[in-house]
Formats: structure tokens, C-alpha cells, sequence
């Protein structure tokens, strides 16, 4: 008889290291950052990407002074933990993947999961959600799953036309086709066996789902991201403002910023102003409590008016909504770039003076990345 138990060796792989723990500190897909063509940044905050990443680098080689080190420790030290709700928001995200992994084996359409992508040039990592088979066409498929729900899954799904109803077009995230797009560009844009690539979306609350095909095409201005729904709605095929150099751009100057230490602005808002939240009113982007709050406002500022063309004296102002960017409400780094209220917290004088003197440059520059070893990437 073996005394070997079952559960004991259940429990030793318990206690192995986490996927993520220390190694060549890279990019991610998901930080991609771009300034598209009408001027608005669109993706992951700079300032986050670059606190994080400088985090990653200084773990794994020290080349900080003692003076970045110590704001890259207040960083992480006022890092926000993620609340019990946040936390199974990020599991259900998997479970949905693994959901997706498990029908398309069931299905016959699986090729492979978690493959992993890596472009030197702009030292960015990542890995595939799924690889799928197309049935009609034998072509490989790259498929990004992700998971939503709410008012602003129910605005990414869009709706199916039925009858005499128009439908509405679904409006997938300009992040997740960064990400897709990044991937599609590298892995399947010059590969005859690759098709194009699919974004798909699943409503956690109501199981409505969505599917995008995703795209890459090689143009003397750049490498372009194209998109077209399929489910539920059917869509036209739509470019998007910014093109895959775009972000890889972006990349590079991260990874510069982070060797330079020049610390980025917060390209979000945890709270937007009385301006953004009019515009965000008239474009219909406001959930159904934040629209009646601001109709509530707008009547007390006519009320206000009235008073006080009567001589009376006005109510007071009502207070806006709780709203801002998803990205910051989702940020580690809130208490390092807000107060309390949500106003922006200046960065330690030195920072802000922008008196390079005061910021000792680093003492050593990372490993040239031309000398990185791929097996300690992944
Ligand atoms: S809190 Fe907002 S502005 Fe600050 S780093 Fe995070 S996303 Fe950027």
C-alpha cells in the first residue's frame, strides 16, 4: 500500500509561486495607451501604466535613486486594495474565459489557450485568450473573451433588429481593441492561416453576449484596427482613430519615461467636473441615476435664475453625481493622485517644481533589451 495522498499533493501545488511573480518586467496589451486623432487618450492612464511598470523594473534590477524609490513606494503603499466585490468582478471575468475554454473544446473549435505574445521592440508581453478554429474556413481565429454587465455592458453588446426595431449597434471598449488589435498585428496579420480575429463579449447579469470581428491592415500611414459586429447586431466595418504604431509608440515612451523617471499626468478624472458632466449629459453617456441628479441640477440653476431676477436669494447648488473615468475608479494609485473629494493632489514638490536638479537621475540604465532572455520572459 502507497502512502501517497491525494490531497496532500493537491495542497503542495496550493503552496507553488502564483503565475506573476518575479520576472522580466514587460508591458501589457491591456496598458495600451494612445492619443487618437481627435486628441483624446484613449486606453490605460500613462500614469498608471508607468508607476507600475517602474514598480516591476525596480524589483527586478534596482536603478532608482532614493528619492524616486521613495515616491515609487508611496505609490505602491497608498496602493488601494481592491474591494471583496471588485475582486470577484475580476474572477467572474476568468470564470467566463475558462467558460468560453471549456464550450469551444466541447465544440471542436479549441487550437489553445494562453499563448504567449511578445514584441521586442516595445517590450510588451502578453498572452492570447483562446486560439479557435474556424469550421468553414479551417482558419485560426485569435479570440479575446471579456466579461461586462450593467449600463455600460448593456451599451457594449448593443441590440439585435427584430421586426420593425432598428436594433442598436453594439460599442466595444477602444482598450479591448487595443489589445485584440495588438495581438491580431502580430501574430495573425502576416499569417495566411490566421482569419480575422474575434472580440467577444458575455453580460455576466442577463447572458446576453456580443462578437466583433477584429482586424489589422497595413497602410503608408500606419497599421490600421478594423472592426465589424456580427452578433447580435449586425454592423458596418469601422476604423478606428488610431493606428497599432499609434500605441506601440506610446509603449516606447514608457519605457523611456521609466528610465528617465518623468512621471506622466493623469490623463483620467475620478471625479468629472460640472463641464464633463454636461457633455457627458448631452451625449447620452450617463446612467439612468447620474441623468436625473443632472436634470435636477439643470431646474435648480433655471429655478436660480428666477430667484434671483425676483430678488430673492438663490438655493444652494446641488452636488454632481459620482462620476469619472472607468479608469480611475479601477486604479490603484486614487489616494496618490486625489484627495478625499476627488480633487487632484499635487505630486511632491520636487515632482511639480519640475526642477530636474532636485530628481536624481538613475543610477543605472535595465538590461538592453536586445539582451533579454524569452525564457525569463513568460
Ligand atoms: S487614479 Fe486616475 S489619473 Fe491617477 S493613475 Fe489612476 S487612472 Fe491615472
Amino acid at each position: 500500500m502507497s502512502d501517497w495522498s491525494f490531497m496532500s499533493q493537491i495542497a503542495s501545488g496550493l503552496k507553488r509561486s502564483n503565475r506573476g511573480d518575479p520576472r522580466w518586467p514587460t508591458l501589457w496589451p491591456s496598458e495600451a495607451t494612445v492619443v487618437d486623432s481627435d486628441g483624446n487618450v484613449q486606453g490605460r492612464c500613462r500614469r498608471a501604466t508607468f508607476f507600475r511598470y517602474a514598480a516591476a523594473r525596480q524589483a527586478w534590477e534596482p536603478y532608482l535613486s532614493e528619492q524616486q524609490k521613495d515616491l515609487v513606494d508611496l505609490w505602491q503603499s497608498l496602493k488601494k486594495p481592491h474591494s471583496d466585490y471588485t475582486l470577484f468582478v475580476f474572477k467572474q471575468g476568468d470564470l467566463y474565459e475558462d467558460f468560453l475554454i471549456e464550450m469551444s473544446k466541447n465544440v471542436g473549435v479549441f487550437v489553445a489557450t494562453q499563448t504567449p505574445v511578445y514584441i521586442k521592440s516595445a517590450n510588451v508581453s502578453g498572452k492570447i485568450d483562446i486560439e479557435a478554429i474556424n469550421p468553414e474556413t479551417g482558419k485560426l481565429s485569435i479570440v479575446e473573451a471579456k466579461s461586462v454587465h450593467g449600463f455600460g455592458g448593456t451599451k457594449t453588446i448593443g441590440k439585435a433588429a427584430t421586426g420593425k426595431y432598428a436594433g442598436k449597434a453594439g460599442e466595444p471598449k477602444e482598450s479591448h481593441l487595443m489589445q485584440l488589435g495588438t495581438y491580431h498585428y502580430w501574430v495573425a496579420q502576416a499569417d495566411e492561416s490566421y482569419e480575422e480575429s474575434r472580440l467577444v463579449y458575455g453580460d455576466r447579469g442577463t447572458g446576453q453576449h456580443a462578437e466583433f470581428l477584429v482586424w489589422t491592415e497595413p497602410k503608408e500611414s500606419g497599421t490600421e484596427i478594423w472592426y465589424r459586429q456580427t452578433l447580435p447586431y449586425q454592423g458596418q466595418a469601422t476604423c478606428v482613430k488610431f493606428t497599432i504604431e499609434d500605441m506601440l509608440d506610446q509603449f516606447q515612451l514608457t519605457h523611456k519615461r521609466t528610465s528617465d523617471f518623468e512621471i506622466p499626468d493623469r490623463d483620467f478624472d475620478l471625479q468629472y467636473s460640472y463641464e464633463k458632466m454636461v457633455a457627458a449629459y448631452n451625449s447620452g453617456d450617463l446612467p439612468k441615476v447620474a441623468k436625473v441628479q443632472m436634470e435636477k441640477i439643470f431646474a435648480r440653476q433655471s429655478e436660480n435664475e428666477s430667484r434671483v431676477a425676483e430678488g430673492k436669494k438663490p438655493l444652494a447648488d446641488l452636488t454632481l453625481p459620482k462620476r469619472g473615468d472607468w479608469q480611475c475608479s479601477y486604479c490603484d494609485g486614487q489616494k496618490f493622485c486625489y484627495e478625499y473629494d476627488g480633487t487632484p493632489k499635487p505630486l511632491p514638490e520636487w515632482v511639480s517644481l519640475g526642477n530636474p536638479s532636485k530628481a536624481p537621475k538613475p543610477k543605472a540604465e535595465l538590461m538592453p533589451m536586445e539582451d533579454v532572455d524569452l525564457s525569463e520572459v513568460f
